[in-house]
């Protein structure tokens, strides 16, 4: 599951009586009727100019330098961005989105409230049980625990290109999911996360479904990566097809990694909807850094922001060592020439995009609007 990374600002419901959602890009907040009315303002453009009843309302909560500029903020995100500069953003992040499909109102209409069925429950547990039970006494057998150089390359692409066909699949789950509670999937299509393609939903028209049906569609993904893994699991069963084995055990490997909660994975949005916290992975990212500032502070911490600051914690490294792992492998792969170059080449560009960061940041000088975005 992809959560957007369109520029845009969406007024939500009402979350309790004077309290409205609103989300801008990925992250969400909850602000007051009065607010709302005048963000909606902003975005059916009604109003034009910053000094209006947008920055009088916020006026309310800011001081009126900070109702400035965050009026001014809130409308740079309605300015729609360039295409070509949209794409440079993505690949910035390591991550091109190619939109390929969009879903009508008939793929909802069609698979409204007929998926999740008492006899797909039952299929789905039984399927995942066999699927357990078969990978579980085979993998013994499978010589993998020593090295994966042990298969011959016929046999390692071809498990690649079955685990690609499975991010398709798992994606697709995700929308029929949600097209089964009634949200209707914003976009279809592949994504290159660096360069390995991967299929992509964006779902995030669900963010104001229920919290129950946003789990479910988390959910979604593993419940259809399950299908070819079954079939695969029973053919692997039948044939001995050492092939079929490394295939069912590297997605459940991908399965279990998609559970860590410590960047957005499937597993993370199941966890940020189970305790109702939108913005978790910030909050816990804001809470690590804290106490990476002022490693005292942690004691006079209550017990959930200690969770927090921990779980921050852990995130940065996990992040950090899933890149530096990559990275290991990527140049391990490297002839030995290339190898020694590796290391220099990488540094110094991290170095420029170091740089080129803190250049882009200088000339604005706007230190209030990262953080009233935060407090928003
Ligand atoms: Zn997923």
């Amino acid at each position: 599951m992809t959560d957007s990374w369109d520029r845009h600002l969406v007024i939500g419901e009402e979350i309790t009586p004077n309290k409205v959602a609103v989300r801008v890009d990925d992250r969400f907040f909850t602000v007051s009727r009065t607010v709302a009315t005048q963000f909606q303002a902003l975005v059916d453009g009604r109003v034009t100019t910053e000094q209006d009843a947008t920055v009088q309302a916020l006026h309310a909560r800011f001081s009126l330098g900070q109702a400035r500029i965050l009026s001014d903020n809130l409308r740079s995100f309605l300015v729609p961005v360039a295409p070509t500069q949209q794409l440079f953003q993505q690949i910035r992040r390591g991550f091109v989105k190619l939109p390929l499909y969009t879903p009508g109102d008939h793929f909802v209409r069609q698979l409204r409230g007929r998926v999740i069925t008492p006899l797909s429950t039952l299929l789905f547990a039984l399927m995942s049980t066999a699927t357990l039970v078969i990978c579980a006494a085979k993998a013994p057998h499978l010589p993998m625990a020593t090295s994966l150089n042990q298969f011959p390359l016929p046999t390692l692409i071809a498990v690649w290109a079955l685990l690609t066909v499975t991010t398709f699949i798992h994606e697709f789950g995700h929308a029929v999911i949600a097209a089964h509670y009634g949200i209707q999937p914003r976009s279809m299509g592949v994504a290159l996360f660096l360069l390995q393609p991967a299929g992509y939903v964006d779902v995030s028209n669900g963010w104001l479904s229920s919290r129950h049906h946003r789990i479910m569609v988390a959910l979604g993904g593993f419940i259809f990566q399950m299908i070819p893994l079954f079939i695969a699991s029973v053919a692997w069963l039948v044939t001995d097809q050492a092939l079929l084995g490394l295939y069912c055990l590297s997605s459940i490997g991908i399965m279990v990694l998609n559970t860590v909660p410590l960047v957005r994975t499937d597993g993370y949005w199941i966890l940020a909807n189970f305790i109702n916290e939108p913005n978790l992975l910030q909050q816990v990212t804001r809470a690590g850094l804290g106490v990476l500032r002022a490693p005292g502070s942690y004691l006079t911490l209550g017990v959930k922001p200690q969770i927090y600051a921990v779980t921050g914690l852990a995130s940065i490294v996990y992040t950090l060592g899933m890149y530096l792992l990559g990275f290991g492998l990527l140049v391990s792969r490297l002839p030995m020439t290339a190898q020694r170059f590796a290391l220099p080449v990488s540094a110094a560009a991290l170095l420029i995009h170091a740089a080129s960061q803190g250049l882009r940041r200088l000339p604005r000088r706007r230190p209030a609007l990262r953080r009233e975005r935060g407090t928003l």
